[in-house]
């Protein structure tokens, strides 16, 4: 690993000043992405910002019903927090979905949602990848992209998100707090958070140079919804999504959907929302084939590779099982861990 300097940040000012002067000092929470990339030698940062100790550790829940989530709050006490496991279970259930345990007690939100893609050749520094070295080639369309993205690709690269949390955070109309060198501060959607790969896939996030992820706000949930995160990777455990969804959905008394909010993980360079489906579904009952037809109509653009086509089928088999699944009350974890293997 690359010799580096390391600072425990005191205050967000501090913080800000020391990376913002810096183009190779980075921002450092838990650790556990970070950390295992300067090890593979594709992050070589000079200086490493801790700002794991700011004091931007707490969940706030509002009294009308919105939450504010500290940048630095760690996963596991996110996930195990009463108020969200009660009125957010779909964030809940992904943040255990993430990872193991020990992970989840050390990473942090605003981490969780900058980590960096698991394509192998990003990983491998013997290999080109236009995200580490840009023109440098994109081997994954020809070589192994399983678990690559089908949507939002440019043929620079097909990278998926590996983040659960950002996919729950989608669906639940989240937005990121973002805080400037200057103290400013700005929102932002967490879909918006992140840049589509286009030609310039090493450009990921709409982060300037210093700012800050101080925390995530989640607006109050619409009385009745219903939501259930879902998963379907290849292990039990310490594996990525092959393709997951983030479901909230409200019946109204005649049957049907009067709220629908979806959002995928796996399939696209960021967490992915599926308002094409949203739309069709809105105003109808949940139907078997108008669930699948609204996932074919997200689909619609979709640019699979022949290595990760069958993306499409799980991803509609998915939507549909758990909208129907959630408005007719079945438990898919009654049978097993409540997740799917492919
Ligand atoms: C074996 C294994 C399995 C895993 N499985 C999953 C999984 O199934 N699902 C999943 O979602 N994740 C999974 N993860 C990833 C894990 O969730 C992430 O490593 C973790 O969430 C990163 O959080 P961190 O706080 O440790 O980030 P760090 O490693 O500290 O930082 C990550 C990035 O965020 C930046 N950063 C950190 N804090 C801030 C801030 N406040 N403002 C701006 N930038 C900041 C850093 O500079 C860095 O670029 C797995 C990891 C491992 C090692
Ligand atoms: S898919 Fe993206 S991250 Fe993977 S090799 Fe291609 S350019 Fe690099």
């Amino acid at each position: 690993m690359k010799e580096f300097a390391y600072v425990r940040a005191s205050d967000a000012d501090e913080a800000a000043a020391l990376v913002a002067d810096r183009p190779d000092a980075v921002y450092l929470g838990g650790g556990t992405n970070l950390v295992d990339l300067m090890k593979l030698g594709v992050a070589r940062p000079g200086l490493v910002v801790d700002v794991s100790r700011l004091p931007y550790d707490r969940v706030e829940h509002r009294s009308d019903g919105s939450v504010l989530i500290g940048g630095a709050v760690r996963n596991s006490v996110l996930a195990g927090d009463a108020g969200i496991r009660w009125r957010f279970p779909l964030l809940s259930q992904a943040l255990l979905a993430g990872a193991s345990g020990q992970l989840r007690t050390a990473a942090t939100v605003a981490g969780n949602l900058l980590q960096r893609t698991r394509c192998g050749y990003f990983q491998d520094v013997t290999k080109p990848c236009n995200k580490r070295e840009p023109g440098s080639g994109c081997p994954a369309v020809g070589g192994a992209h399983r678990e690559l993205a089908v949507l939002g690709t440019s043929e620079h690269c097909v990278a998926s998100h590996p983040s659960d949390m950002a996919v729950a955070l989608a669906a639940l109309d989240a937005t990121v707090r973002l805080r400037s060198p200057g103290g400013t501060e700005r929102t932002v959607p967490v879909e918006e958070l992140y840049l589509p790969p286009d030609r310039t896939p090493h450009r990921e996030t709409v982060l300037a140079p210093g700012e800050l992820i101080t925390a995530v706000e989640l607006p109050a949930p619409p009385p009745g919804a219903l939501m259930r995160y879902r998963k379907v990777r290849d292990r039990w455990s310490y594996a990525f999504a092959l393709v997951s969804v983030g479901v909230s959905v409200r019946q109204a008394d005649d049957g049907t959907l009067d709220r629908v909010a979806i959002a995928l993980g796996g399939v696209a360079p960021r967490p992915w929302r599926a308002r094409a489906a949203e739309e069709r579904l809105l105003g109808h009952r949940p139907e078997d084939a108008l669930l699948r037809a609204a996932a074919g109509a997200e689909l619609a653009d979709a640019r699979p590779l022949p290595g990760n086509a069958f993306k499409l089928g799980l991803i509609t088999d998915l939507v549909a099982a758990t909208v129907r699944d959630l408005v007719t009350g079945a438990d898919p974890a009654a049978g097993g861990h409540g997740e799917e293997q492919s």
